[in-house]
């Protein structure tokens, strides 16, 4: 069965990679299906196969133009798989297991779009929140989804509003409703719980941010996007919860 779910989140990493990439340019997601970004050409249903079609059939490269396909493609595919396959083990598939499965798929949208756009649609921090605020009835309970919104929220609240007051960006509002929406799907359990959902998107965020600095990929002026050490965290604590 887990295999099952791995290979579930293959197919469904492949539509995420549509949603990545149509999202923020305001396109439908279901039309037209799948095509080159270069030459539109439609791509074949043997070369849609999520990761080995990547790197076997195309090897990178669009079949009609010789384009290159970004590597994302394969690693969104990959990374959902290995996702679903993780969470399906720990939650199976009740209610718990579908909420987290979604939960996944708005977080890896939510991920490449900041690393690419740096924004974080609200489609996607909105309907992390309701979905977590819905299905707390027949989890978590509707308590603890409101207190974990709030406190998962507060903490970037403060540092948002700060930043504000002297002017500069710390932290964009994007990240505020972010953390909310997560709080609302994972919940309130403890304070140790909230502190650690903080401490993982800091270290996470510092040793990447370092280690981009010092391979000379940004320099310290840079944009560098929060919301995915802050996705990133959610997950783990879910994991965990
Ligand atoms: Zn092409």
């Amino acid at each position: 069965m887990q295999w099952l779910a791995l290979l579930v989140g293959l197919i469904i990493g492949s539509f995420l990679n549509v949603c990545i990439y149509r999202i923020p340019k305001g396109e439908s997601v279901a039309f037209p299906p799948s095509h080159c970004p270069v030459c539109g050409n439609k791509i074949k249903w043997y070369e849609n196969i999520p990761v080995f079609s990547y790197i076997f059939i195309l090897k990178g490269k669009c079949s009609e133009c010789k384009g290159s396909i970004s590597v994302q493609y394969p690693v969104v595919e990959f990374i959902t798989g290995i996702l679903f396959y993780i969470f399906f083990l720990r939650f199976g598939l009740g209610i718990f297991g579908i909420k987290y499965l979604i939960f996944i798929c708005l977080l890896v949208v939510g991920i490449w779009v900041d690393f690419t756009h740096y924004y974080i649609p609200d489609r996607i921090s909105l309907s992390i929140f309701i979905i977590g605020i819905m299905t707390s009835f027949f989890t978590i309970g509707f308590e603890k989804s409101v207190l974990g919104a709030g406190s998962f929220a507060l903490f970037y609240i403060v540092l948002y509003g700060f930043g504000e007051s002297f002017g500069y960006e710390v932290m964009g509002f994007g990240d505020v409703k972010l953390a909310m929406g997560i709080g609302a799907m994972v919940g309130y359990f403890n304070l140790y719980q909230v502190f650690m959902f903080l401490n993982i998107a800091f270290v996470l965020g510092a040793i990447i941010g370092v280690g981009l600095i010092l391979l000379k990929r940004k320099t310290r002026k840079d944009i560098m996007p929060f919301g995915p050490y802050i996705a990133i965290a959610g997950l783990v604590i879910g994991y965990l919860s």
